[in-house]
């Protein structure tokens, strides 16, 4: 019965895992592509060294070849590498009026975002935003302020003479209190080059305005520069964020990478050219992408990968219909819940499944349970998944005790995964699971 489908995948991973060699092979193409994308060499020889080990003994997807494989595996794992653990989009702005403070390079676009954000604010969040420019370098840097502001709608803080870059930042706190502004960003200036004077400049501002944000401003066509100026700049002045500027053009963005990896710190925006509204919170998928510049192997791997699913689900269907569900069945259905961002995530897609939801919920199930019962399920054996019936209690001690969890938490899977079982046999009958099933492909 069920070592149909155990059958399916064991044929799979015999077939095709990666060895060694394939990942070697695929591996040099890939630090070649990383390397073109201006990645730093240091980076991408720890980034490629580190998928090296993931990938070998990974499953090859059927009808693809073990290289397109290993892309794939690439993508996913400059993904992950990419994502911070904040909503890059998301600015702390709470506690009016919150300060934001712009560093970087000359040239490197601070002027430019800082009126593209304000913008942002204003239109996406209702936000009454002061700029102020505390370029005094440049004269004509506060005009470019001020004309963007005009420009945008968004209130400039009148230009005074003369002032150092800290008595213009005091004035701008001031202003933005008295003004009632909810959010007021201080454009610094930049040099050519990081020096001593342009951090102590940046540090003595920080301290007047103790900033909510501190976001690094950072040219994308620069590659490994960018990096050492990210680390200075953090190092010096501890920023908040990164924005990655000039991404229009044909630069293929490894400064991301390297600058994630080496400084830790999150992108948060992308810069996408001149305009006022060339901006866009920093997407990972996108942006690995475009570092790897292999996006159709990428797009072919996924397709494999969701007829394959595609298949086992249609598989998996007819014998749930037949009322035949068991524990493999279980934990594939445990691992995709964890897979679709947990029970809350899930169960909100599924019709019908509001009464198992309440159920799961009053039995206090969260994802760390999601994962003691997957934990359970492979300490059994391959007989006990297929037929959980000859689970006696000597079983039952082994197979908790494999997972190092209690008797107890086994028996409520097992109760559950019986009353799974009658339900899928109900919906069957009633054409419910097929609606259920579409809708989680
Ligand atoms: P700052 O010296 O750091 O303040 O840099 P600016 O904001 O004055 O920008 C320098 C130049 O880069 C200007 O001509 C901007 O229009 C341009 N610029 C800024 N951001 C982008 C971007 O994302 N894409 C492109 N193509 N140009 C940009
Ligand atoms: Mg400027």
């Amino acid at each position: 019965l069920s070592d149909r489908l155990s059958g399916v995948f064991d044929k799979l991973t015999k077939q095709g895992a990666l060895s060694d060699d394939d990942v070697k092979t695929a591996l040099r193409e890939v630090r070649v592509a990383l390397l073109e994308a201006d990645v730093s060499l240091s980076v991408a020889r720890d980034f490629v060294a580190a998928v090296q080990e993931k990938a070998t003994g990974q499953a090859v997807t059927k009808s693809i070849t073990p290289g397109q494989q290993v892309v794939k595996i690439v993508h996913d794992e400059l993904e992950r590498v990419l994502t911070g653990d904040t909503d890059p989009g998301a600015l702390k702005i709470d506690n009016p009026p919150a300060p934001i403070l712009m560093v970087g390079l000359q040239g490197s676009g601070k002027t430019t975002t800082t009126a593209k954000l304000a913008k942002r604010l204003k239109e996406r969040e209702g936000k009454r935003v002061l700029m102020a420019s505390l370029d005094t370098n440049r004269p004509a840097a506060m005009e470019q302020l001020a004309i963007l502001g005009v420009q945008i709608g968004v209130d400039t803080l009148p230009i005074v003479k003369g002032e150092t870059p800290v008595q213009i930042a005091k004035r701008a706190k001031t202003a933005a209190s008295l003004g009632g502004y909810d959010v007021y960003m201080l454009d610094t200036a930049g040099r050519l080059h990081i020096d001593a004077e342009l951090i102590a400049q940046a540090a003595a501002v920080r301290d007047i305005a103790n900033p909510r944000e501190t976001l690094l401003v950072v040219d994308g066509l620069t590659g490994q520069d960018a990096v050492n100026v990210a680390q200075e700049f953090d190092d010096k002045i501890g920023v908040t964020g990164v924005v990655l500027t000039r991404m229009d053009g044909d630069g293929r963005g490894g400064a991301a990478l390297s600058m994630r990896a080496i400084t830790g710190k999150p992108i948060r925006f992308v810069g996408l050219g001149e305009k006022m509204d060339a901006i866009e919170t920093f997407e990972p998928s996108r942006i690995a992408g475009r570092i790897l510049g292999m996006g159709d192997i990428v797009a072919l791997v996924e397709k494999a990968q969701q007829t394959i699913e595609a298949e086992q689900a249609e598989k998996m269907m007819k014998r749930f219909q037949k009322g035949r569900f068991n524990m493999n069945d279980l934990k594939m259905q445990l691992d995709q819940m964890l897979k679709m961002g947990g029970m809350e995530g899930m169960m909100g897609m599924l019709p019908g499944m509001g009464k198992m939801s309440k159920q799961m919920d009053a039995a206090g199930m969260d994802d760390g349970i999601l994962r003691r019962q997957i934990a359970l399920i492979n300490s059994m054996t391959k007989q006990e998944r297929a037929n959980p019936d000859l689970m006696a209690a000597s079983r039952k001690k082994r197979i908790a005790k494999g997972a190092g969890l209690e008797v107890s938490e086994l028996n409520k899977l097992v109760k559950q995964h019986r009353q799974m079982a009658d339900m899928m046999k109900k919906m069957g009958k009633g054409g419910m699971l097929k609606q259920a099933m579409k809708q989680m492909m």
